[in-house]
């Protein structure tokens, strides 16, 4: 699931040029992306392992050897690896990721087909062209590329296609564990990370994902004799959570901060106007102060990379209009920070809301990943890329607020940066939502920046 850190800019400035798109490869990428967005790879459509064969037969019409592909099946879905031998054997391999999936989209709600790409107004429409189908092109058209120029990397470069990005990340696991992945240096994750346009398509900033809160809900539950409601008792099941509810409103965790988080806040601290900015840099410079924390607390954008975030997402209670409530329940979903565990934030919760009778469940398993603290000779290579593009626009690590297959690779060890290379404008990004779309500009730019990351990873000390 892609997901974007959205701003609120009003600067103005000149547009950059567009870049030409007539190359073969370039024509050839906007084929396949064609051809990818026409699979519906939504859960339960079965259509992952139809679009993986599209895909080995698109390579091995490109000179990739069968003995460099491998399809791991996975309930109705499966995993790609493909992989470039480098000529240095020792050498551990550098990953490179895409998911194949996509959210479903009905094609009644849709303006046009969602599984028919459109190129309209400069974008192309279609059910995944940004999340992360481009991504997907993206790496095809690079191991195309490479095997074209004839040129072997020093390093093996494997690339690892994703079957249930959106939902269980089942192949992600799979694909960690792969004796081909398992001892990798370090991931480019394509579904996260990416450029922030002005309203006038001016750059203002490139993210690259360092790191994930770790998702987790928890339950909470009052139970009660309950009764007849024409004969109200002291203690009621929705009451007691409206008042525990309440609790979790106004409990707030404490304050944390990383290099990574700092980085990204004091840049962003440098191209927000206006007080916004002035909080960002001061909170950047220093979290111990209270008065810019709490600026940040109450902005949406930025307060879940100060600090680990609870909310009520959901409520049931009750069961007839005429019947004291036996049962009420809520779910709290929290973006937890990294490095906390979650039953920490379980005992936290319980202490704000301070009733023994409120039950509080974790809810699934939760994940936690660490983060993967910026590597200077990767960010170098991905700040030559992106600067070869758009000249002197500022590049900060993030903190994603979670859910990208990134977490699955860091918790196998490998450390992973997102880094699409796409840019976009705040209002363009319509992932999981209708008429999603990317500036075709940037896709050329997306599949370009993996390219440029490849040659120059495939080649690193
Ligand atoms: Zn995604």
């Amino acid at each position: 699931m892609l997901k974007r850190v959205a701003l609120l800019f009003s600067i103005l400035f000149a547009a950059p040029p567009a870049a030409a798109q007539d190359q073969p490869y370039q024509r050839q990428a906007r084929q396949i992306l064609e051809r990818l967005v026409a699979f519906r790879t939504a859960a339960g459509q079965g259509q992952v392992p139809r679009l993986i064969a599209y895909v080995q037969e698109t390579l091995r019409a490109g000179g990739v050897a069968e003995a460099d592909m491998v399809v791991i099946p996975h309930e109705e879905t499966a995993a790609l690896i493909v992989r470039i031998q480098g000529t240095d054997a020792a050498a551990r391999p550098i990953l490179f990721s895409a998911h194949m999936d996509v959210v479903d989209a009905r094609p009644e709600d849709w303006e046009r087909s969602p599984f028919t790409l459109i190129e309209e107004n400069g974008y192309f429409f279609g059910r995944g062209v940004l999340d992360n189908k481009t991504g997907v092109t993206s790496l095809i058209s690079t191991i195309l590329r490479l095997k074209a120029s004839g040129q072997r990397p020093r390093n093996t470069l494997v690339f690892t296609f994703v079957g249930d990005e959106e939902t269980t990340f089942g192949t992600t696991e799979l694909i960690a564990a792969h004796p081909w992945v398992h001892n990798a240096r370090y991931a480019i994750n394509t579904d996260a990370g990416g450029g922030m346009l002005a309203p006038n398509g001016q750059p203002l900033v490139y993210l690259v994902q360092g790191a994930e809160k770790t998702f987790t809900s928890f339950r909470l539950t009052v139970t009660n004799p309950g009764g007849h409601s024409s004969r109200p008792r002291d203690d009621n099941a929705i009451y007691d959570l409206a008042r525990a509810l309440l609790r979790v409103e106004t409990y707030h965790f404490p304050v944390q901060a990383t290099a990574l988080t700092r980085s990204y806040l004091g840049t962003l601290g440098r191209i927000v106007p206006g007080a916004a900015g002035q909080m960002l840099t001061r909170f950047a410079a220093n979290p111990d102060d209270a008065e810019a924390a709490e600026a940040l607390r109450h902005a949406p954008e930025y307060v879940g990379t100060t600090r680990t975030t609870c909310v009520a997402t959901m409520l049931d209670a009750g069961h007839a209009q005429n019947a004291l409530p036996q049962r009420a329940s809520a779910v709290v979903n929290c973006r937890i920070f990294p490095g906390v565990q979650p039953e920490t934030v379980r005992q936290a919760l319980a202490a704000a809301i301070g009733n023994d009778s409120v039950r509080i469940e974790t809810m699934g398993n939760p994940r936690l990943s660490p983060v993967s603290e910026p590597n200077p000779a990767v960010d170098a290579m991905i700040a030559t890329s992106i600067h070869s593009r758009y000249p002197g626009v500022p590049i900060t690590p993030y903190l994603e607020s979670g859910g990208t297959d990134g977490l699955i690779y860091r918790i196998a060890g490998i450390p992973t940066w997102a880094t699409s290379g796409v840019f976009i404008k705040p209002n363009e990004m319509f992932a999981h939502g209708l008429n999603e779309r990317i500036p075709v500009a940037s896709f050329y730019a997306g599949i370009e920046h993996i390219h440029d990351l490849a040659v120059a990873l495939g080649n690193a000390r």
